[in-house]
């Protein structure tokens, strides 16, 4: 059953070869299976989810209509609530924090019948590049347990990955879907900025942060994209347009396509991860596409840009972790400024205390203009540049990332995990739809990922045009030997 797509199990059930019942416990037996090797999970919803399983099941036995995604088990990251259960944002912060509603994406996903598995694992309040700065547990990479998942999204991703459910949810910020998505080598999307709902998503950088799915096949992404893809009042930032059908709209005339490529700023890519990145423009080529040069020189500015203005936001979101409305309050703490104090430094992990810091002071009176605003300023001209390429191509195209899934605990400087960032910052700091799509492996059998960004709100043409790769290829059938 774990080999099938989201869409065949759904179909499945839909036509009465599995119950809901027996497919929710299919994977909750390999989460118990393979869990405690890759620790993908932080709360697997055991109950819960069988619960939910039966009275769809009893849903389906009446008659009634049934949802679109009707019997599939979702994960979703800890930094989503489901009303009941605790969001821990992988934090002592939040250990014991219940969720007092659901996000809309949790609401979205049970209205069309999914059943939620469980809560994943990610770098504490989603900053992070490997899963490893979580308080709560560290991540493996189902190809190889040494090797990280990538983050901040490692758990989801991971937990797709290991067949331990068929879609799950993350949050992206600078990369956290896109680069997991390709360490693990499954499909991980962040939709056009304001597409899906950020409502009940912890907040990290609120002008950067968009939730998104990862999947094993282009049309889970498609499916589930039909069901987020909604307009949503809770979210100021929700863009008012219609959902859209992505599964009918499936279409692309491949020999008109023009695919730019910053060639410049890919001058230093490693030879592995050019060679696959090559042959995979070279699939699209022989389909009949265009491969042209873009112009994105300014791209090389695009660390320090996002390390300034995500920690900027990051200072001012998690100033409500105060000790006095939500989460850990220190029992060390006499008097008021002690309560702030202690439960800061009791709650939060040294990631965390760095971005505060550095946001808080990019944010100073004395630095403003120098950091914070002067970031903005190289942001507009980031979207400028992106428009004018968009002007000669209809989707950009770059790696994932520059190296495969790198072994627990090697990276230790900070700035040096920032850099696993590169080719993924400047989509969120243009509010552009980008994707991850399986695309090979490296000598070591390490999974690479293609990356594809389209202009503003064409997420449905991204989702096809990455649909005409996976016609062509196979190197998304792959499953890890491990979980097999
Ligand atoms: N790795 C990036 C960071 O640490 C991106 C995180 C994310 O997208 N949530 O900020």
């Amino acid at each position: 059953m774990h080999n099938l797509t989201a869409i065949e199990i759904r179909d499945k059930f839909l036509s009465g070869e599995f119950s809901a019942e027996e497919i929710v416990t299919h994977f909750l037996n390999r989460i118990e299976k393979y869990d405690n090797k890759i620790k993908a999970f932080i709360t697997v919803y055991k109950e819960r989810a069988i619960e939910h399983a039966k009275a769809l099941d009893e849903k389906k036995a009446k008659g009634e209509k049934l949802g679109k995604l009707a019997g599939i088990p979702v994960a979703l990251k800890d930094n989503i609530h489901v009303k009941g259960e605790t969001t821990t944002c992988a934090s002592k912060f939040l250990s014991n924090y219940t969720a007092p509603f659901d996000a809309t994406v949790t609401r979205l996903l049970e209205s069309e019948d999914a059943i939620i598995i469980g809560k994943t694992n990610l770098d504490e309040f989603a900053m992070g590049s490997s899963t490893e700065n979580s308080a709560m547990q560290s991540t493996g990479n189902p190809w190889d347990l040494d090797r990280v998942p990538g983050g901040s999204s490692g758990g989801s991703a991971a937990a797709v990955a290991g067949r331990l459910c068929p879609l799950s949810l993350g949050s992206d910020t600078g990369g956290s879907i896109r680069q997991p998505a390709s360490l693990c080598g499954i499909y991980g999307y962040k939709p056009t900025y304001g597409r899906i709902s950020r409502f009940g998503l912890v907040a990290f950088g609120s002008s950067l942060d968009q939730i998104g799915p990862f999947a094993t096949s282009i049309e889970d992404i498609a499916l589930i994209m039909e069901v987020l893809g909604k307009h949503c009042e809770r979210d100021s930032t929700s863009i008012p347009k219609p959902n859209e059908n992505y599964l009918e709209n499936f279409d692309v005339d491949v020999s008109k396509l023009k695919i730019g490529v910053p060639w410049a700023f890919l001058k230093d890519l490693a030879p592995e991860a050019k060679k696959t990145f090559e042959e995979a423009l070279n699939v699209y080529e022989k389909m009949g596409a265009e491969v042209v040069e873009v112009n994105l020189d300014i791209l090389k500015h695009s660390i320090a840009v996002y390390y300034i203005l995500a920690t900027a936001e990051a200072s001012t979101n998690l100033a409500r972790f105060d000790g006095v409305r939500y989460g850990h309050r220190s029992p060390r703490a006499q008097t008021l400024r002690e309560v702030y104090d202690y439960s800061k430094e009791d709650g939060f992990g040294p990631e965390v205390k760095r971005r505060i810091l550095l946001g808080t002071y990019v944010l100073s009176s004395g630095y403003q203009d120098a950091y914070y605003k002067k970031a903005q300023k190289v942001r507009t001209l980031m979207i400028e540049q992106y428009k004018k390429a968009f002007e000669t191509c209809d989707v950009i195209a770059m790696p994932v990332t520059p190296f495969t899934a790198f072994k627990k605990g090697e990276i230790k400087d900070p700035v040096q995990m920032y850099l696993e960032d590169i080719y993924t910052i400047s989509c969120n700091l243009a509010g552009i739809p980008g994707i991850s799509i399986p695309d090979g492996f490296s000598s070591e059998g390490l999974p690479l990922g293609l990356q594809l960004f389209a202009p503003q709100k064409e997420d449905v043409r991204l989702i096809s045009i990455a649909n005409e790769y996976q016609k062509a290829t196979d190197h998304y059938k792959k499953i890890p030997e491990f979980v097999k």
